[in-house]
């Protein structure tokens, strides 16, 4: 069984015997390291802002409007994406050089799990630093970048595509589309539709729908406007949930308890013991990094392993000894 990238380290030398009179039996220390070994990033989402212009059940970072529109400084930016560059990998190109099914060049091509994302809450909020955040990607040459939206300003063809040209022209490569039950109960889907119509003239198949499922169910529904999630349940079959990615953390514990249990089951506590989240936490691909710079692996929003300004330091190994939490999330949540 393959080993987890976990070193412990026990030292030879007893710390501390005890109270060898007072109780017995007797009480042993050891001086134990831990060490969480992280490998660098080869794709990852910029989080611009925690700030969003809805506020969906599911959302696995609990944004919403009333977050403080925080958003990354320039200079933690730059930080960020030198510490980035050279390892983000973009989607694989065929072998005559050029990307699969399409024709684009190398590195241009998108995929979700691939390259540099912008993202938030709503990276179209604060237009004006997502495109900075554009220019710079481009400096840096990474490959297969978008940025995700759920389309919220997307109220007409004119600004919509002066918008995406504008990143185009930044040097973006394309676009990700957030559908799913819960964005359209915030968003119109006409505006949803627009982004990807007009997004396509512009980033040609360069426009991801996530999730497609979602997109097609309510264009054969016939949608028009916004549609509450109780409306949706009567509408679709309940197990049409189960192709949203239904990640129980952040709003949906508290938002989406009754679904989730329905739709998943209700485990105990208990149930978990023995379990260790150890590829989640030293997962390479898909991390994020928020405008804090904190460096959060897999979906673990709210774990952060550290100061992404200094991510030397942070793939050098983390001493979990200090972090008690991530500790038991990597041993034994017992
Ligand atoms: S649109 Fe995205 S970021 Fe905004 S609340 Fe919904 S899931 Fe969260």
């Amino acid at each position: 069984m393959e080993r987890p990238p976990v070193r412990l380290y026990s030292s030879p030398s007893i710390i501390a015997l005890g109270h060898l009179l007072n109780y017995p039996p007797v009480l042993l220390y050891y001086e134990r390291i831990m060490i969480l070994r992280i490998p660098r990033p080869i794709s990852a989402g910029i989080i611009l802002f925690y700030k969003c212009s809805g506020e969906c059940r599911h959302c696995m970072y609990a944004c919403s409007p009333r977050w403080i529109a925080d958003w990354m400084s320039e200079q933690d930016l730059e930080r960020i994406l030198r510490n980035l560059s050279g390892n983000i990998k973009g989607v694989p190109v065929e072998p005559y050089g050029i990307g699969p099914f399409n024709g684009t060049a190398t590195g241009t091509r998108i995929g979700i799990n691939y390259g540099l994302h912008l993202t938030g809450g709503e990276p179209f909020l604060n237009f004006d630093i997502s495109l900075k955040a554009a220019h710079r990607l481009k400096d840096y040459g990474f490959p297969s970048t978008f940025v995700e939206t759920n389309s919220f300003w997307c109220t007409d063809d004119h600004t919509t595509r002066e918008k995406l040209i504008l990143l185009r022209e930044a040097g973006l490569h394309g676009i990700l589309v957030s559908v799913n039950p819960f964005v359209i109960e915030h968003v119109p889907f006409e505006r949803i539709e627009r982004l990807v119509r007009v997004g396509s003239e512009v980033f040609g198949n360069n426009v991801l729908i996530y999730q497609g499922y979602f997109y097609h169910q309510f264009k054969q529904l016939g949608l028009r406007g916004t549609l509450p999630f109780d409306e949706y349940i009567k509408l679709a079959d309940i197990r049409s949930l189960l192709n949203v990615e239904l990640i129980p953390m952040g709003r949906a514990v508290y938002r989406l308890q009754g679904l989730l249990e329905c739709l998943y089951g209700r485990r105990r506590a208990e149930e978990f013991f023995g379990e260790s989240c150890v590829y989640e936490l030293t997962r390479p691909w898909h991390v994020h990094i928020d405008i804090y710079c904190n460096y959060m692996t897999g979906y673990c929003g709210g774990l952060s392993l550290g100061d992404v300004r200094d991510l030397d330091s942070i793939c050098a190994g983390v001493d979990l000894d200090d972090r008690p939490i991530l500790a038991a999330l990597v041993e034994d949540l017992r």
